[in-house]
């Protein structure tokens, strides 16, 4: 009888996701290997980020800079405008150092095992697994969100993540087979993706129906099982759109350390907690008339956020930035919570 890596695999070869960094079952069989540039770009852009955004950020980054050397020749700037919208911003620094240190330490070559990718700047645990599976065929543990779903599901695991991620490292570590341990994490991947779905996972199209003890149980909703969430807080703030006459707005650049290190920013107040936080137009950087433009209300990893947005026509600002001419502002390093700002008081300044 056929076993659960072979009936995964066999619907992988039928129904693989077509994505741009991905070589094909069919390819594989053939010869053809992953870019390890490829491989490592794009499983850098997943983490924390969906198939459907990272594709075309994938292939601008791969037009502009299309070999790890050409990326660390770059600009850091122009590599986190390239950035802008992926959010996690720290991702994109150190992508940029491993391209350094790839380039100009490694001879262009990425390592091949796990150990050695980890102590590249932003290769954890899950990153460096998957590069070596992927591009290197090599059998680690790929543990991603839709391998945990599946594999909390097919064992009916009712530990609660993020404790259940060593038992579905055990999991993979058990069934995936020497011979193409990157195929059957991706074809786990893809089987979470299209069919193991965390809603309505389609179990009549599931080649691991048979291994399935949630499906056996019709528990297949109860999995995986997640840890309460803490509430998360919300900080408050205000953001100042400073608009010169020709319709160029006045950004500065964020600290390098922090959240949105690096980036491009309007002039805000600190964001605080405290509901009785700074919102109003007297803590704007210089005088204006400044008009009350609304909320614009943002999530991040630990917070909520609730900016008051206020836009005033302004000559002359104090301090470090630059006036972003109206035609060069969609290319400026904005992450997403600074363009629902400006958005707030031009619509269409990013279309
Ligand atoms: Fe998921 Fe259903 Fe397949 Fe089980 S049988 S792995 S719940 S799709």
């Amino acid at each position: 009888m056929d076993c659960l890596h072979t009936r995964l695999l066999t619907w992988y070869d039928r129904h693989a996701r077509n994505l741009p960094w991905r070589i094909s079952p069919q390819d594989g069989k053939s010869g053809v290997v992953a870019n390890p540039y490829h491989v490592w770009l794009s499983e850098v852009m997943l983490q924390q980020t969906t198939v459907a955004t990272v594709k075309s950020y994938f292939e601008k980054f791969v037009r502009q800079w299309p070999t790890v050397e050409a990326l660390a020749a770059s600009e850091p700037d122009d590599v986190m405008k390239a950035w802008a919208g992926l959010g996690y911003y720290s991702r994109a620094r150190n992508l940029k150092a491993c391209a350094d240190i790839v380039a100009t330490q490694l001879g262009g070559r990425f390592p091949q095992s796990a150990a050695e990718l980890q102590k590249l700047p932003g290769i954890g645990a899950y990153t460096s697994a998957a590069i070596a599976a992927i591009a290197f065929g090599h059998n680690e543990p790929v543990v991603d969100g839709n391998i945990e779903r599946v594999s909390c599901r097919l064992r009916a695991d009712d530990t609660p993540l993020p404790a259940a991620k060593a038992n579905c490292r055990q999991f993979m570590e058990e069934n995936s087979p020497d011979n193409r341990p990157g195929d059957f994490a991706q074809a786990m991947m893809d089987l979470g993706a299209t069919i193991c779905t965390p809603k309505s996972p389609a179990c009549a199209l599931c080649p691991l129906q048979s291994d399935c003890a949630a499906y056996k149980d019709g528990t297949q909703l109860q999995f995986p099982v997640k840890a309460a969430k803490k509430p998360k807080p919300t900080r408050i703030g205000a953001a100042f759109v400073a608009e010169r006459d020709d319709g160029a707005i006045w950004l500065t650049k964020r600290p390098e350390k922090g959240l949105l290190g690096g980036m491009a920013t309007v002039p805000t107040t600190a964001w605080t907690a405290a509901q009785n936080g700074e919102t109003s137009s007297t803590a704007a950087p210089v005088e204006a008339d400044w008009l009350h433009q609304g909320i614009i209300r943002h999530t991040f990893t630990h917070f909520h956020l609730e900016l008051t947005v206020w836009s005033g026509k302004v000559e002359t600002m104090a301090g470090e930035g630059w006036w972003s001419p109206q035609t060069a502002i969609a290319s400026e390093a904005l992450p997403t919570v600074f363009k629902k700002v400006i958005v707030a008081v031009r619509r269409d300044a990013f279309r």
